[in-house]
């Protein structure tokens, strides 16, 4: 038996400002390692084009999101730029006794709720090269008009400050180094002693 399949699933919470490349790195790991699930979030967002209802967003509306935190379904919300966004708590729940690494893609406040919930869960904040080059993505995306793109800039600031609460930081000048560095940091934490001290008995049998 491969002993690294009792390895116990990670929680992975990747957060940083609007446009520095969080769901073209988090796809780019997931394509690279099955054992990873993306936690799909709720939204009351309108879907951008190119998005699926329960692909990249459960799309829904703010009757039936405060109807969800009613009924303490979520395992984070928050509201970010005029919009609800939070974190089903049952497909995580599921996710991790199927012994998968799951990987949250959620702002500051969301990911701060998470890390109160599951203090083993890692914090991984993501940067693009500079300032200009994040509001350079967010133009070049295409996807939000003018407006939205300024609160995005503006809310990046404040998400700035919150930094020193995660444990790791990404930088997103190349997507492809910044999702080896994300795997990197899911295999080095499997590897603490503190997970793996069973295998001094299970397998080593000392
Ligand atoms: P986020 O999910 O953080 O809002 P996206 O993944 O949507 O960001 O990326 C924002 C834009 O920047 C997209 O158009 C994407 O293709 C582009 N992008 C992502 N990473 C890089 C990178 N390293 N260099 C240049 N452009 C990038
Ligand atoms: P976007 O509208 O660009 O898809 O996402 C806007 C912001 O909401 C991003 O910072 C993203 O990380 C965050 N977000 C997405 N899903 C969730 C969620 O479930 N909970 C929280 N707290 N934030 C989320």
């Amino acid at each position: 038996m491969n002993p690294r399949m009792s390895d116990t699933g990670k929680l992975v919470v990747i957060s940083g400002p609007s446009g520095a490349g969080k769901s073209t790195v988090i796809s780019r790991v997931m394509n690279s390692d099955p054992n990873v699930t993306f936690s799909i979030s709720a939204t009351t967002r309108s879907p951008r084009q190119g998005e699926t209802d329960g692909v990249e967003y459960i799309f829904m509306d703010k009757l039936r999101f405060e109807k969800m935190i009613a009924g303490g379904e979520f395992l984070e919300y928050a509201k970010y730029v005029n919009n609800y966004y939070g974190t089903p708590a049952a497909p995580v729940r599921e996710s991790i006794a199927a012994g998968k690494d799951v990987v949250f893609d959620i702002e500051v406040q969301g990911a701060m709720q998470i890390k109160n919930r599951c203090p083993n869960a890692i914090l991984v904040f993501i940067v693009p090269s500079s300032f200009a080059e994040l509001e350079r993505r967010l133009r070049a995306r295409g996807t939000d008009s003018e407006e939205v793109i300024n609160q995005r800039i503006q809310t990046a600031r404040t998400e700035y400050l919150m930094v020193p609460n995660y444990d790791y930081i990404v930088i997103n000048d190349d997507p492809d180094q910044a999702a080896y560095e994300i795997k990197s940091i899911i295999t080095a934490e499997k590897c603490r002693f503190s997970d793996r001290k069973k295998y001094l008995t299970e397998v080593c049998q000392l």
